[in-house]
């Protein structure tokens, strides 16, 4: 599929969903996609682009960003609190505050620089032990918290296990969200952005479906 099929069927599900259209950003996960990939995709005009790893990002998108004005990344993989630094340097968001540890390190970041990316904390909305987030129960408290240290949070983030249906997951997440005021959701991938989108998504990460797949596994 191509950046325009993907975008277009973005809008379509805006409007199905009845709300604003380019209210979803799309960000084009480039992680282990070869340059010629991502670097076709900067040539139409895209901007938007995820990464799981710092170490990866910070060999690749240096040139890029030479090369291309106003790149926007964002971090959607763990992050460890000694890459923090780094991190922030770099990304526009964070989609992956998933442990106090971290977020404690982030505000001290902040404090130091004056300066944070945008935050998204993860639940793990199906307490699958290995994976990263607060467990759905802990989230109002891990939001607060958060919020208590100033952190710039926009929003949720979840990665549906891959069994099950995940509108039921958007749906959690959403709740979630709502009931802290937070507006942000980043959900849906390239197999179920459509029904992340009809249930609030506003940050979509979509990989293999716009760049095809990856040559070796790092979902
Ligand atoms: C890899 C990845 C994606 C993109 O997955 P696709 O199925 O290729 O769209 C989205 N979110 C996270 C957290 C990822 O690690």
């Amino acid at each position: 599929m191509s950046l325009q099929t993907i975008t277009s069927r973005i809008r379509k599900a805006e409007k199905k969903a009845g709300r604003a259209e380019g209210s979803t950003k799309l960000i084009a996960v480039s992680k282990v996609q070869p340059n010629e990939r991502v670097e076709a995709v900067l040539a139409e005009g895209h901007r938007v682009f995820g990464e799981n790893r710092v170490q990866e990002a910070a060999g690749k998108w240096p040139d890029f960003r030479a090369k291309f004005e106003g790149v926007e990344l964002h971090l959607i993989g763990p992050l460890q609190t000694n890459k923090a630094r780094q991190a922030i340097e770099m990304f526009q968001a964070i989609h992956s505050v998933d442990r106090p540890k971290l977020a404690t390190t982030l505000a001290r970041l902040a404090q130091e620089t004056g300066h944070c990316p945008d935050l998204f904390l993860q639940v793990n909305t199906g307490q699958e032990p290995q994976k990263s987030g607060v467990l759905p129960e802990d989230a109002d408290k891990f939001v607060a918290d958060c919020l208590a240290l100033d952190l710039p949070v926009l929003g949720l983030m979840c990665i549906p296990p891959a069994d099950e249906e995940p509108s039921l997951h958007f749906a959690l997440l959403a709740k979630i969200a709502a009931r802290n005021g937070l507006n942000g959701l980043s959900m849906g991938m390239s197999g179920d952005f459509e029904s992340a989108i009809a249930l609030g998504a506003t940050h979509v990460r979509v990989g293999s479906a716009i760049f095809g797949a990856r040559a070796y596994g790092a979902a």
